[in-house]
C-alpha cells in the first residue's frame, strides 16, 4: 500500500514542481499517471523510491514514512520496483547475470535460489531463452522485458514504471504492454506514468491526471477518459485521443 499526502518538491528551492500531490494505491492496484510533458510525473514517480528528495509532505510505504530520516531508505527500496524509459542494463553481464546480481548481493538469496528465480521471472516476461546472451544483442523490446524481469527480482512490493514504452520501436510496444498486463492481473501494485491511453482504459484501476504539479483529477478509466471533470483534462484528452 502506497499513500503519498500533500508532496512538495522543488530542485532550486525555488520554483516547485510538485505542489501538494497526493494519491492512494491500495494493495493489488494499478495507477496509471497521464499529463503534459513538464508537469511533474517523473518528479512524482521519483520521489516515491527517493530517487529524489522532497522538502514537505509524507509518502507512506506499508505505513513507514519516507520522510522520517531515520528510515532506512535502501531497505525501503528494496520494496520498489522502478522501470525506466531507458533500461540501463549492465552491458557487461548476461541476461540472467543483470537479474540475479542484485539479490545476490544484497543477500537476499544464494546464487542457486537467485539463478532459479531468475528463471522463473523470466518465463513471466518471455524472455528465457535469451538468459545467457548480452543486452546489447537483444532488441529494445526484449531488454526492456528482462529489466522488468531484474525488477520483479526483489521481489517489490510496488512497481514504478515511468513510460516504459516511449523508447521503444512501435513493433515492440505491445509486447511489453501485454508483460504489464499480466503483472497487473497477478495481483502486482503498480504506478505507471504512461502515454499508451489504451493501456491505461483497459488496464488501470484509476487514472490519474497531472497537470502543474498536482492530481488535478484521478477516478476510473471511464471517469476520466468518458466524463472528465476539469478543463484542463479535456483538453489535455483532445490532444492525445
Ligand atoms: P515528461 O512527460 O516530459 O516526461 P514530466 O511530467 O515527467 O514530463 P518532470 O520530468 O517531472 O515532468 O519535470 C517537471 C519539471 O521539473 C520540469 O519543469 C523540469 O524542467 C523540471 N526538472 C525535472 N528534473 C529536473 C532536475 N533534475 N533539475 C531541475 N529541474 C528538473
Ligand atoms: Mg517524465
Amino acid at each position: 500500500k502506497v499513500q503519498v499526502k500533500d508532496l512538495h518538491k522543488s530542485y532550486d528551492g525555488v520554483h516547485e514542481v510538485i505542489k501538494g500531490a497526493s494519491l492512494d494505491v491500495a494493495p493489488s492496484e494499478v495507477v496509471c499517471i497521464i499529463g503534459p510533458s513538464g508537469s511533474g510525473k517523473s518528479t512524482f514517480l521519483r520521489c516515491i523510491n527517493k530517487l529524489e528528495d522532497f522538502q514537505d509532505g509524507h509518502i507512506y510505504l506499508d505505513g513507514i514514512d519516507l520522510a522520517d530520516p531515520k528510515v532506512d531508505i535502501n531497505k525501503m527500496r528494496e520494496k520498489i520496483g522502478m522501470v525506466f524509459q531507458h533500461f540501463n542494463l549492465f552491458p557487461n553481464m548476461t541476461v540472467l547475470e543483470n537479474i540475479t546480481l542484485a539479490p545476490t548481493q544484497l543477500g537476499k538469496e544464494d546464487k542457486q535460489t537467485a539463478i532459479a528465480e531468475a528463471h522463473k521471472y523470466l518465463k513471466l516476461v518471455n524472455m528465457d531463452d535469451k538468459a545467457d546472451v548480452k543486452p546489447s544483442t537483444l532488441s529494445g523490446g526484449q531488454q526492456q522485458r528482462v529489466a522488468i524481469a531484474r525488477a520483479l527480482a526483489m521481489k517489490p512490493e510496488v512497481m514504478l514504471f515511468d513510460e516504459p514504452t516511449s523508447a521503444l520501436d512501435p513493433e515492440m510496444v505491445g509486447d511489453v504492454l501485454k508483460v504489464m498486463q499480466n503483472l497487473a492481473k497477478e495481483g502486482m501494485t503498480m504506478i505507471v506514468v504512461t502515454h499508451e491511453m489504451g493501456f491505461a482504459k483497459q488496464v488501470a484501476d484509476k487514472v490519474a491526471f497531472f497537470h502543474g504539479g498536482v492530481i488535478q483529477e484521478i477516478g476510473t478509466p471511464e471517469q476520466i477518459f468518458d466524463h472528465p471533470q476539469k478543463e484542463e483534462t479535456k483538453s489535455f484528452l483532445d490532444k492525445v485521443l
